[in-house]
């Protein structure tokens, strides 16, 4: 029997450890990206425990964590006042998991070390520049169409797996609805290399500030030099333009008003993202998969968009593992939709507009409410487990185990 050949559109994050993931399987893997490098803009970093097993069962995981930022902790603020409110504590997790922190490493640190992985695997190849347009599938396989350096080209492979993104070619091609709404507000994400922890005296590297007015996402990652720069995610105005979000003005004063500094904060790298909640009505038609942002996007808060792609890209391909194998027939690449949109609808949505509603509370006693809610769960050690084992995913991944 020959071997199986995937075809993995999409070489971001998931799209990488998924052809990693086939390529370790023994199967034939081809991995297309559009462009003609990896996407090296600021986006993903929050890598929770249940990714780290993830990422260690692809044999990434000590390259991974030297190239990132170990996170023990994470804490809530109320902004206006500069005050902590509360911190979690990953460590009580041990007995959890192997990994009973947070792992802050940049997603495209990610995908570049699965494609040097994926380049020492005979049968991986991995195609920069060439773009799917289509792809349209019959009883044995499916046929990618690709726009690439050599003009229009036809790929042909036994299963494909689309994780090209939020404005995913493939989910377009197989006319998948993709469900959901976009917040009015965009989200604007600025990198700074001022040392936040000498200014907010007593933060950590993941804080979360509550501002009826502004709220913040205030987080530390290593940088590619290892020197450390601080990530702060704001949501702009609706009315704000980009022109007026990006500008001077708006980064410096927003920056001021998390810690008033006496000159202009440094800032290295600015940028603006449109905010969706929105998840593909299947993910699977045929022999062709949605995975990772093609499946489903959401709001940043909490660090789960990318984590649930990875989770998707591991259950997809065991998955398909056991169908190749025969030891489960075709019906059972159903139970990925089942397994891995219910998932994302249950935590990864639910969990992120829980998430955002919290920092953005105008109304004074709410406000309150969800700082005391905070508090006693932080207080009580099995509500703070619980609590940390739902926003690190491990209760997801325990819960769609038993989904048949
Ligand atoms: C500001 C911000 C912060 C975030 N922080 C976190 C976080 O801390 N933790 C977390 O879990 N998530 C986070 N996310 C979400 C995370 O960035 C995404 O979930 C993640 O990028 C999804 O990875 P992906 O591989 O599915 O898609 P992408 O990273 O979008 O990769 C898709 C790839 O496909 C390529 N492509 C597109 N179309 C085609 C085509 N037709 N053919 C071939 N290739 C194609 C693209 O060039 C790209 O390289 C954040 C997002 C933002 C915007």
């Amino acid at each position: 029997m020959k071997n199986p050949r995937i075809v993995v559109a999409g070489g971001g994050p998931v799209g990488v450890v998924s052809a990693l993931a086939c390529a370790q399987y023994g199967y034939a893997v081809t991995l297309l990206e559009a462009e003609d490098r990896i996407d090296d803009n600021p986006r993903a970093a929050t890598t929770h425990p249940s990714t780290l097993e993830l990422i260690a069962r692809v044999g990434l995981i000590d390259q991974f964590i030297g190239e990132g930022l170990v996170a023990r902790f994470f804490q809530f603020w109320d902004k206006p006042s500069r005050t902590k409110v509360v911190e979690f504590d990953h460590d009580i997790l041990r007995e959890e998991t192997p990994y009973p922190f947070v792992v802050q490493t940049e997603q495209h640190k990610l995908a570049r070390m699965g494609i040097e992985r994926l380049t020492t695997f005979p049968d991986a190849t991995v195609r920069f520049s060439s773009r799917a347009t289509t792809v349209n599938q019959d009883a044995e396989g499916a046929t990618v169409t690709i726009e690439g350096p050599h003009g229009t080209e036809m790929l042909r492979g036994d299963y494909v797996i689309g994780a090209d993104g939020g404005r995913s070619t493939i989910r377009k091609a197989l006319e998948i609805e993709f469900e959901g709404f976009t917040w009015p507000e965009r989200f604007l994400v600025l990198t700074t290399i001022e040392d936040f922890q000498k200014l907010l005296t007593g933060c950590c590297y993941r804080n979360y500030l509550a501002d009826p007015d502004e709220w913040t996402n205030l987080f530390k990652v290593a940088g590619d030099d290892g020197k450390g720069r601080w990530r702060a995610v704001f949501p702009t105005r609706v009315e704000e333009s980009d022109e007026q979000a990006l500008g001077d003005d708006s980064t410096y004063s927003r920056l001021q008003r998390v810690f008033p500094i006496d000159r202009p904060y440094n800032v290295v790298h600015r940028n603006l993202y449109k905010v969706h909640q929105r998840v593909a009505a299947t993910f699977r038609k045929g022999r062709v998969f949605l995975a990772g942002d093609s499946a489903h996007v959401n709001n940043s808060v909490g660090g789960l968009g990318l984590n649930g792609g990875i989770h998707d890209a591991m259950e997809l391909v065991d998955t398909l593992h056991q169908v190749i194998t025969r030891q489960a027939s075709e019906a059972l690449l159903d139970r990925y939709t089942r397994r891995r949109r219910t998932m994302n609808i249950e935590f990864v949505q639910e969990q992120t507009i829980i998430n955002k509603k919290r920092l953005e509370e105008r109304d004074p006693k709410a406000r309150q409410a969800r700082f005391d809610e905070l508090r006693a769960i932080a207080e009580d050690p099995q509500k703070h487990k619980e609590f940390l084992l739902r926003t690190s995913l491990i209760a997801s991944v325990r819960k769609a185990q038993r989904i048949e």
